[in-house]
């Protein structure tokens, strides 16, 4: 092994996991690690075992481990376990880790065999283990070809990447020796996020299982799918062991024969087996942090200087002096009103680029959601045209009338405009709750003074209220207003095909071109199995057309889609998945791309969903089932413009 300096690496990694874990924060730093993936009894857990040299890990049919386990192994004199989630409390007793494991696990996914990305941290002290952070995974589960897999191997396989997809993990895959290599799960998996296999590592489980006559030299000599870290063959206990209570130990010795005597392993028997594999991991794992240090160590300080200048701005502070306290007091006040104008009104230094602000929401409230609300309100066809017939012929009565009266025509109108309020109103709610959505973001930064904090959330609220009540009273009054006289001889409202083709050139002008509209992650969901299933993309939506890209790099782009004769369209929610989805396809029974009718996209919430739907509306795609509701919008937007035009 290498100096003593390279042996304190993983100690110290695992020191700033616990630094981070007692602050409370998510380590969001990246640090180095060990994921263990494979398929479901693949031999994880008993290569996990074989480290150890002790059964702790829960065993069973199905899918046993459900959230990942953080593992820490600590070469130390005497022998115990520890959990972060119960600190202090020290496991000599091996059984009772196992018992702790599964009842921690039912506690975050309940007992009902669900799976959750929260990891379980276990520490283990011993004197037969090597320092090594590995992270134990659920088994990716087969999939027959052509199936749709249930939801939860889609979860399954997303936590997964959520680990193997950092640079800075290595992955271990595990692989039985007693099926065929190029269709390993892990192998498979690995390659998706390692494509030259610098950081996977393979190991081949169960060559005592392989048939008579048959081995994996060529696999183990790291010539048939060759990986830069070469590949680790190991015999674990079998079933029939772990139910004669075979000890580790013997099982180890066992092993040691097993490469000894074996013909085609006997060659390279001192770089296979548990001990060297562990011995392996511990090496790789400690250059693999050596070479990763400095990135890590700028990434730190970056992280430093930001915390030094924030405690800059409180060395100012001395509560004790009152003159200062009166400063102090006025200083907060006048940021929070400075950070309240900022956030509404936009500015131009310190932009955040996380998240959207509350000025921004409520621009996308005025433009999207509202537009989207007045479009979603459900019309009833037929309805329509029924009220409408009947409208006309009791204004006819006894004549039979040759034109259609105005009367008529108003009577529906009104009765449609009237509908309107409910999503004016919705907007004017949507509004204020932003409004105090940014007040409580605002504050935040007084948390140190609770009363202050309470005091000025209460003031603002309230104030923010009143006017609530005033803005409500003021669009009501507006939709009075156009109820009171329908100026139907106005230019805009000369027929529906007219109104329609103006608000197309409308959009289209608003966002001339290549504007974006709109960006972010969505799920293609249609996508079959066979072509490597759903998968998320990054969708840019333009006036004219809708993109999607491999990643928001926008390098590598998939796909683009001009809007022309697109729809959208609503689609169930599948009891089977957790996704919101809604389908574009094209009106004229065309494929909509590639070979697919309709291209579905799938959110994870029904927020998300409803928000999209409002960005495409936005772009000149409109919901399939909207016809008269869009002739609706149409109306009062041009009853609106009028009302703007006769104020001037
Ligand atoms: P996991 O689902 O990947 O964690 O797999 P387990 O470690 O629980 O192993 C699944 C089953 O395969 C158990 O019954 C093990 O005893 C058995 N097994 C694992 N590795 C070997 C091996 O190298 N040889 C033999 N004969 N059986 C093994
Ligand atoms: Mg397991």
């Amino acid at each position: 092994m290498g100096n003593r300096g390279m042996e304190e690496l993983i100690p110290l990694v695992n020191r700033l996991q616990d630094a981070f874990s007692t602050i409370g924060q998510s380590c969001n730093l990246d640090l180095p690690q060990i994921a263990v993936v494979g398929g479901q009894s693949a031999g994880k857990s008993s290569v996990l075992e074989n480290f150890v040299g002790r059964d702790f890990l829960p065993r069973g049919s199905g899918i046993v481990t459900r959230r990942p386990l953080v593992l820490q192994l600590i070469n130390s004199n005497t022998e115990y376990a520890e959990f972060l989630h119960c600190k202090g409390k020290k496991f000599t007793d091996f059984d009772e880790v196992r018992q702790e494991i599964e009842a921690e696990t039912d506690r975050v996914t309940g007992a009902n065999k669900g799976i959750s990305p929260v990891p379980i941290n276990l520490r283990v002290y011993s004197p037969n283990v090597l320092n090594l952070t590995l992270i134990d995974l659920p088994g990716i589960t087969k999939v027959p070809v052509g199936d749709q897999p249930p939801d939860i191997e889609y979860q399954i396989r997303d936590m997964i990447m959520q680990f193997i997809c950092r640079e800075n993990c290595l992955i271990l895959a595990v692989t039985p020796a007693n099926t065929d290599l190029a269709n390993s799960d892990a192998l498979k998996l690995a390659k998706d996020v390692d494509p030259q296999g610098l950081r996977t590592i393979g190991v081949i489980t169960k060559l005592d299982l392989m048939d008579e006559g048959t081995d994996a030299r060529d696999v183990l000599e790291n010539k048939l799918l060759p990986l830069r870290r070469g590949y680790i063959g190991v015999v674990n206990r079998s079933q029939k062991d772990i139910e004669g209570k075979k000890d580790i130990k013997a099982a180890l010795a066992a092993e040691r024969k097993f490469f000894l005597s074996h013909p085609a392993y006997r060659h390279m028997a001192d770089s296979m087996g548990t001990p060297y594999l562990q011995k392996a991991l511990n090496q790789q794992l400690t250059n693999h942090i050596r070479d990763t240090l400095p990135a890590f160590r700028s990434k730190l300080q970056t992280q430093l200087l930001a915390l030094d200048k924030e405690a800059e701005e409180y060395r100012h502070f001395r509560p004790d002096d009152p003159s200062r306290k009166t400063k102090a007091l006025l200083q907060m006040v006048q940021q929070f009103s400075v950070d309240f104008e900022k956030r509404i009104e936009g500015s131009g230094d310190q932009v955040d680029t996380v998240e959207l602000s509350g000025g921004a929401k409520i621009n996308r409230i005025f433009h999207e959601r509202f537009p989207f609300e007045l479009v979603k309100m459900e019309f009833d066809e037929k309805e329509l045209r029924r009220e409408i017939s009947y409208a006309i012929k009791n204004i006819h009565g006894i004549r039979t009338g040759l034109f259609t009266p105005d009367m008529a025509f108003e009577a529906i109108v009104k009765k449609q405009v009237v509908k309107l309020k409910g999503p004016c109103v919705k907007c004017v709610d949507m509004v204020i709750q932003e409004l105090i959505n940014t007040v409580r973001q605002c504050t935040a930064k007084l948390g140190t003074f609770p009363r202050l904090r309470e005091e000025t959330e209460r003031i603002v609220t309230t104030h923010i209220r009143d006017r609530e009540s005033r803005a409500k009273d003021q669009v009501l009054l507006l939709i009075e207003v156009q109820l009171a006289y329908i100026n139907t001889n106005h230019e805009d409202f000369i027929g529906f095909a007219n109104a329609q083709q103006r608000s197309n050139q409308m959009s289209k002008k608003s966002s001339a071109g290549n504007q974006v509209i709109r960006k972010g992650w969505l799920t293609i969901n249609n996508i079959s199995i066979m072509k490597g299933g759903a998968k998320e993309y990054w969708f840019v939506l333009t006036a004219e057309s809708l993109s999607w890209f491999k990643d928001d790099e926008e390098k590598e782009k998939k796909y683009m889609l001009p809007l022309d004769n697109l729809k959208v369209r609503d689609v169930e929610k599948s009891f089977m998945s957790s996704k919101h989805i809604f389908a574009i396809f094209n009106t004229e029974q065309r494929n909509v791309y590639k070979d697919y009718r309709f291209l579905e996209l799938a959110c994870n919430t029904q927020d998300e969903v409803d928000s999209w739907k409002a960005s495409l509306l936005r772009a000149g795609v409109y919901p399939e089932k909207a016809s008269v509701s869009v002739l609706l919008y149409m109306l009062f937007l041009n009853s609106y413009r009028l009302f703007v035009s006769c104020y001037r």
